[in-house]
């Protein structure tokens, strides 16, 4: 294929999905065809760093062979039965989760959204039958800028107008505080407060890491007043900053975790709130659930995922790695060509200095030298390369990002 060839076949494709798909995206004009590790090839036969790794959900890199083997396995066994019966995953993929959070149980769906739509029922629920909070009068604790995915209910607190507008009414009994403000957090918290929602790092905000001290003063205001403390690590958790859950880097345990994107493998969406026996303990048959929900193909891939994540390997690895690139990225903030860099392991989110370009701008131009990120909030680059990047590769892509920069 020649160059000329090549370009019309990504432009053919990008025109094509631009003709029949809803324009609720606006990807870099890369078309990915195969991927291995942290890299990624394009129709083209063009290879690129993947510095994103889909957010989190590929945290093992793609097509990792202890998860592709499982996931091949338990395809060629059972895919799905629905949970109107039992099957021989299940037992398995819900204990070995509960161990792996220090707790009791599991109630598994598919997407974070869904993950965090559980919660939200599961800490009503709990509101009213245990702590005894009068009817329809349940409320909940979030923080500005947050996310927590896409439904209605969700959407209806958080505060990105593109993420809200025109997607009206809204779902009340949600109480909106500044992240990282424990003040605010002290006097939104009354006697009909069932849980405080909060990302213990802010992904799609920036990767805001709150004030040192704010997540064990909230678990203890938490604790003193009766309200779950719930912590949606999709995108913290299972190993992206070093450690299994965020939340541990300040010696926190919450009530609930809310996991999604890496559980998957970046093979199938698992999803699953886990807690204690009273809190999910609450749910009675037919109250709640998901035909695709806890499905063995899911099950064993997340096992394998539970399993990989005991071993310890990759948040030593997320941590070791990440503080080489903290270091590296300080160095640029240094010299004047960030003006911030936050994080924690192998997740930063970097503010492009203004004379250098928005951060679309440099995320269009680390393409064209084969480093794929994302932009964020007009000036932010987001870096999350799968945890078994190489360090070769990551101090490849960081060259890549020197080079874009001038430094
Ligand atoms: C991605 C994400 C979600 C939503 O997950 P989906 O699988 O896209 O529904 C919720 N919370 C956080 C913190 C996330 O990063």
């Amino acid at each position: 294929m020649t160059a000329m060839d090549a370009r019309e076949t990504t432009e053919a494709f990008i025109a094509s999905a631009d003709a029949h798909s809803a324009h609720n995206y606006h990807p870099l004009p890369v078309v990915v065809a195969t991927a291995d590790g942290a890299w990624m090839t394009d129709v083209e036969g063009r290879r690129f760093l993947d510095m994103l790794a889909g957010y989190s959900a590929l945290n093992f890199g793609h097509g990792n062979r202890r998860l592709i083997e499982a996931a091949k396995a338990q395809l060629d066994r059972v895919t799905l039965t629905s949970r109107a019966f039992h099957h021989d995953r299940f037992a398995d993929f819900c204990r070995e989760l509960a161990s792996l959070c220090g707790m009791e149980m599991v109630l598994p769906m598919n997407t974070g959204v869904e993950a965090v739509e559980t919660a939200v029922k599961t800490a009503r629920k709990w509101g009213y039958r245990v702590k005894g909070v009068p009817a329809e009068m349940a409320k909940i604790v979030v923080a500005g800028n947050n996310f927590h995915g896409r439904t209605t209910t969700v959407i209806s607190f958080s505060t990105d107008p593109e993420a809200r507008a025109d997607f009206g009414p809204y779902t009340p009994g949600f109480e909106i505080v500044p992240y990282g403000d424990l003040t605010a957090m002290r006097s939104a918290v009354t006697e009909n407060t069932v849980a405080v929602l909060l990302e213990p790092i802010q992904g799609e905000a920036g990767v805001l890491v709150p004030p040192a001290g704010y997540l064990p003063a909230v678990r203890e205001l938490t604790l003193e007043r009766d309200v779950l403390f719930v912590a949606d690590e999709i995108q913290s958790g299972l190993g992206r900053t070093g450690r299994t859950f965020a939340c541990e880097h300040e010696g926190v345990v919450p009530d609930v975790y809310v996991l999604g994107k890496a559980l998957g493998g970046g093979v199938v969406p698992v999803s699953a709130v886990v807690s204690s026996a009273e809190v999910l303990g609450v749910f009675r048959p037919g109250e709640h659930g998901s035909t695709f929900g806890g499905n063995p193909l899911a099950c064993a891939v997340a096992l394998e995922v539970i399993a990989m994540l005991r071993s310890g390997e990759y948040q030593r690895r997320a941590a070791e790695l990440g503080e080489h690139l903290h270091h590296e990225l300080g160095l640029l903030k240094d010299s004047g060509h960030v003006t911030a860099v936050r994080g924690r392991g192998l997740w930063a989110g970097v503010d492009i200095a203004p004379a250098h370009g928005t951060g679309r701008e440099i995320s269009e131009k680390l393409m064209d030298r084969g480093v794929l990120v994302k932009d964020t909030h007009g000036v932010t680059v987001r870096i999350a390369p799968p945890l078994v990047i190489g360090k070769e590769d990551l101090d490849w892509g960081l060259a890549q990002l020197r080079a874009v920069l001038g430094a």
